[in-house]
């Protein structure tokens, strides 16, 4: 192959220029000897063929960091704090969820991680995370749009009433759980787990509440990863599971119920993510105490080890930095820390660096819509405590204080939908500032956990 590809800037944006000859899938515009070619979905795919770098690969038990970058426009200051470390990053992340609130396709997110590794000559490889798949039609687009990088999210089969049920009402439960779908009768699953065990005696009433909190949410699991082998059996994938969004912390002894259970049933995932004690909120600290958290956790860890081992991923785990210490004392290598809305920030941080103006009509917009926005979301801001007579220059500091962050932080669809042409024409200006802030955030979580 004789042609070579760049990436360049011109008066309308980036653009990608093809000198030598135009090989066959791409489409451009002719000068002289070298083609210019938009960054659009057909000359993605084809960069893909051409560059296979430019490609997502399996993560497989790899230490890694999940960087979601809701504007597409963050994968190069990842790069720039990644690439300094020996965490494996995953790029084309994004839940279906927010991909509805941004006004994107799993196409869009593929593509744009294509494109940011590309501009950065990023040889090294890359995850992608179809993240929060509930049902079988997502992940036909997803594995359409060339995800090989899928997390399983079962929530809404999760029985969250059977934390309270009495012991009656659990009996009755279980003896209506899928039996078919689990393969396995009733008798045959109490023998398997009824008595002692590393994660201490399991009784009867706690394998019950166990059983039908997410026997059902497992055999969806089980259901969803059989859509994915019928896709790519035969092929490396990665998997990972996650049970995060429920309405209680995940104790030990469901962890353990839970990974035995993917197992036995034959789910291969690389990954799981219990709800872990305390508070994930959005784009701030952990909430809680750190002993408290500490212990649960060492014995997470002990279960992922001693069932896989597999990798314990963190979601909502940008900004947490209190317990990244005590994360990779316990899971040494196998931990996956997935964030998402903290790039979105550092995007915002950017914009009131460099137009104050459009930050503060920003600002005022989502806390109007904050209270609407916040439905969906787990968090404490109050926006009455966010100043209203800051001076230009304090503008970047409204990033270290916890109510500013999640007010920004939830309502970003909003905010991408009011604004979107003047966000993005802010940030493409000040690309380079944008790579800086996000390198100096992401060395913060990348730090805690090199050796
Ligand atoms: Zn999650």
């Amino acid at each position: 192959m004789s042609e070579t590809f760049a990436l360049i800037k011109t008066e309308h944006g980036k653009r990608l220029q093809i000198s030598g000859g135009l090989p066959a899938g791409f489409h451009g515009e002719q000068q002289g000897d070298t083609w210019i070619c938009p960054l659009d979905e057909a000359n993605a795919a084809a960069l893909r063929r051409a560059l296979p770098w430019t490609a997502p690969t399996t993560v497989g038990l790899r230490k890694s960091v999940g960087c979601g970058d809701r504007l597409g426009l963050a994968t190069p200051g990842h790069i720039l704090a990644v690439r300094e470390s020996d965490m494996f990053p995953v790029f084309a992340q994004q839940s279906i969820r927010e991909m509805v609130r941004a006004g994107r396709t799993p196409q869009n997110v593929m593509d744009d991680a294509t494109w940011g590794v590309f501009e950065m000559d990023y040889q090294s490889g890359f995850g992608c995370d179809a993240d929060h798949l509930k049902n079988t039609d997502v992940i036909d687009q997803c594995i359409a749009a060339g995800y090989i990088g899928f997390t399983l999210d079962p929530g809404e089969f999760v029985d969250n009433a059977a934390h309270i049920d009495t012991l009656a009402g659990l009996q009755a439960k279980f003896a209506a759980l899928p039996w078919d779908d689990l393969a396995i009768t009733p008798d045959d699953l109490r023998k398997r787990y009824l008595g002692g065990s590393f994660v201490g005696e399991i009784t009867e009433e706690i394998l019950l509440r166990a059983a039908c909190k997410y026997s059902t949410a497992i055999a969806h699991v089980r259901h969803l990863s059989q859509r994915i082998e019928s896709h790519l059996g035969g092929k490396a994938y990665d998997l990972e599971v996650s049970v995060d969004e429920t309405d209680t912390p995940t104790s030990p002894a469901e962890h353990y119920f839970i990974a035995s259970e993917l197992k036995r049933l034959g789910v291969k995932f690389q990954g799981l993510a219990p709800r872990f004690i305390g508070s994930f909120e959005k784009g701030v600290d952990y909430i809680g105490d750190l002993d408290v958290f500490e212990e649960d956790f060492a014995a997470h860890a002990r279960i992922a080890r001693e069932l896989g081992p597999y990798k314990l991923s963190i979601h909502s785990g940008s900004d947490k930095f209190s317990i990244y210490p005590i994360i990779y004392k316990h899971t040494g290598e196998y931990v996956h820390l997935k964030t998402a809305g903290t790039s979105w920030l550092e995007a915002l941080r950017v914009i009131a660096m460099y137009d104050t103006a459009l930050f503060r009509e920003i600002l005022d917009f989502a806390i109007e819509r904050f209270p609407t926005d916040r439905a969906s979301y787990h968090i404490s801001a109050d926006p009455a405590k966010i100043s209203d007579d800051l001076m230009d220059v304090d503008l970047p500091n409204l990033f270290e204080n916890l109510d500013a962050r999640q007010v920004l932080h939830v309502t970003f669809g909003s905010v991408m939908t009011q604004f979107r042409d003047r966000l993005y024409a802010t940030l493409e200006a000040n690309d380079e500032s944008y790579k800086a802030v996000l390198k100096t955030h992401f060395d913060k979580h990348i730090a805690p956990f090199q050796a």
